[in-house]
């Protein structure tokens, strides 16, 4: 690419209502240009980020089995109803009509679309399991649209979706998204972490989401920096705060954690609350060598609790790892109903864990020692503020004592995210197909989304300096950028130019050669901004001593390269 034949628009000012960087620094770069609230124009940079986005996706989906095909934007309200997200969506979804009065939507996601395709293409068992995915414009009618890409209202997702003969074969495709999930993002060169998460409007009882880790994300992660425990707070409120500090939760804290054997937080709201303030959660102690000594502790919490009588019990399953369970489940092992308050069995010291969502209940803590159970804080209906981040960071993250807590927060930004669907929605439309013994069963979904444009946003919130964005090599809308000095006046360096260009070129690397005819600090100032890894300097005076200048964009100065050196010496740069 000649950056003279190309549409480069870079502005010095960000629009005023741009909160966040990759907002301010997309537009200034000329990578989006609004149209409206939360929607815009892929300008051709921008557009460039996204297809190498969605390539590294497509990959790795086909990679892990998926298989490619592109479902509708405009969907027919019929299978909305099919399902009950007619009704219970809410503002959300963009409900039109067509000439004929007839009502459609804009997809906010496709779970009726795929499962009417699957209802009448899946008839038997042996053509089990299939994974659908498209990559396709999206539209959620977002009450605050803002920070750009980010949260946009039209915007761009990959979602897939599985169907298996059964509960353990669907298991397996989850857990082949996940690692799919891993891989996508390691190469899309983002620092991230996959995390424990509530189901939302999408339904079902298992899911993780896949976190870009920055300090601007809207979401709070909470994590065990020894364990692979990590949650999204908006599902882990409970066991990551302690937020009264005062002499009893001192010495709780005390009397609770001392050699305490190793604690694990296994399982998460094991329903949906039943109320905004109801929270269940699992704990799980082991003994270390003595996995026959795994006990696990459950905890619910409501706002009008009370203690009743629980039968001792042991959910299978959370040995190797942890799953979740379901409120039935529970029930059935342990007797009680959410309102219990305490441990299945007398065990050694745990840990110290308090519940956000019941802050305003007012700071509720508790914990455990051979004693038995303990908590306190109980100062029901006091109305107190919601915990603070900066309360949080002091008593969690950033606590000198490490038995105070092993868990510690972080902002991340969703990028995407996993469901186990189970029969949510075949159950709804009907989509079953025959099994061996010819009998009709139930398809078994999950369902897979990933944030193709909000990526691109959040690859900026976490690679940024004053100049700009700094982009992972993976995903830049080029690669390298030749600046040549004076390339109008010298026929030297527009020759060197052209061949480097073309040798790069040939080497299949995504160049930019900048021959509009600017000066070169704004030249480089608009690389700067614009984000390209690697910048390679050409002028008469480095010509002279047969030398060109490499500069990635993290680096303090440039790398004075011999000519006949420079080829191979960006090629190994960009590996
Ligand atoms: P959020 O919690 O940010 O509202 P969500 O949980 O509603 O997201 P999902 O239904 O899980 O989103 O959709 C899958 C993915 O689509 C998300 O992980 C995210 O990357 C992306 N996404 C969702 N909403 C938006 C949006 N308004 N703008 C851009 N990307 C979005
Ligand atoms: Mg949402
Ligand atoms: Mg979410
Ligand atoms: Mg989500």
């Amino acid at each position: 690419m000649h950056a003279s034949k190309y549409h480069i628009n870079t502005l010095k000012e960000a629009p005023a209502e741009a909160e966040v960087k990759s907002h301010q620094l997309m537009t200034r770069a000329g990578m989006i240009r609004k149209a409206a609230g939360g929607i815009y124009t892929y300008m051709p940079m921008g557009l460039k980020v996204l297809r190498k986005i969605e390539a590294i996706v497509r990959d790795e989906m086909n990679k892990a089995g998926a298989i490619e095909l592109l479902m509708p934007v405009v969907q027919p309200a019929e299978l909305w109803v099919e399902s009950g997200r007619w009704e219970q969506y809410g503002g959300e979804l963009l409900r039109i009509k067509d000439r004929h009065n007839r009502d459609f939507v804009l997809q906010p996601t496709s779970e009726e679309v795929i499962t009417d395709i699957a209802r009448n293409e899946i008839h038997s068992w042996r053509q089990l399991p299939l994974n659908f995915y498209h990559i396709q414009t999206k539209f959620r009618d977002e009450r605050r649209p803002r920070f750009g890409l980010m949260r946009g209202r039209e915007f761009t997702m990959k979602d897939a979706y599985s169907f298996d003969r059964d509960e353990a074969s669907a298991q397996a495709s989850y857990d082949a998204m996940f690692e799919a999930y891993m891989r996508i993002f390691g190469r899309l060169g983002l620092e991230f972490r996959a995390v424990a998460a509530d189901t939302g409007s999408i339904g079902g009882s298992r899911s993780h989401e896949f976190q870009v880790i920055a300090d601007t994300g809207e979401d709070l992660i909470v994590y065990n920096p020894a364990s692979p425990y990590a949650a999204n707070l908006e599902l882990a409120e409970a066991p990551c705060l302690i937020a009264e500090r005062g002499p009893a939760t001192e010495n709780l804290a005390k009397t609770a954690t001392p050699d305490a054997p190793k604690c694990e937080i296994v399982a998460e709201q094991l329903s949906r609350p039943l109320t905004d303030t109801v929270k269940c959660i699992v704990l799980a102690t082991e003994v270390e060598g003595k996995p026959e000594e795994t006990r696990i502790w459950l905890l619910l919490l409501r706002g009008d609790h009370e203690l009743n009588e629980v039968k001792t019990g042991k959910l299978p399953g959370f040995e190797n790892g942890y799953r979740f369970a379901t409120e039935d489940e529970i029930l059935e092992t342990f007797g009680c109903i959410p309102g219990y308050l305490g441990p299945i069995s007398p065990v050694k010291p745990i840990t110290v864990i308090a519940d956000r969502t019941v802050a305003n209940m007012s700071n509720f803590i508790c914990g455990a020692n051979e004693q038995g159970y303990h908590y306190t804080g109980a100062n029901w209906g006091r109305d107190l503020p919601e915990p603070q981040v900066s309360d949080l960071r002091n008593v969690i993250a950033g606590d000198p004592d490490p038995q105070g807590g092993n868990l510690a927060l972080q902002r991340g930004i969703e990028v995407g995210h996993v469901f186990f669907l189970g029969d949510k929605y075949s159950k709804a439309l009907g989509a079953t197909f025959l099994e061996k013994d010819g009998k009709p069963a139930m398809l078994q979904m999950g369902c897979y989304g990933i944030g193709i444009s909000r990526i691109s946003a959040a690859a900026i919130e976490q690679n940024h300096d004053d100049k700009g964005i700094i982009w992972p090599l993976a995903i830049a809308p080029f690669e390298v950028v030749i600046c040549p000095m004076g390339l109008q006046k010298s026929e030297t360096v527009r020759n060197a130019s052209e061949w480097l260009y073309q040798e790069l070129q040939a080497a299949g690397v995504d160049v930019i050669l900048d021959d509009r005819d600017t000066r070169p600090g704004i030249m480089f100032a608009d690389w700067e901004l614009i984000g390209v890894p690697l910048r390679i300097t050409i002028g008469d005076r480095g010509l002279k001593d047969n030398v060109l200048e490499i500069q990635a964009r993290r680096d303090d100065s440039a790398a004075k390269v011999p000519v006949e050196e420079a080829l191979s010496h960006i090629l190994d740069r960009l590996k």
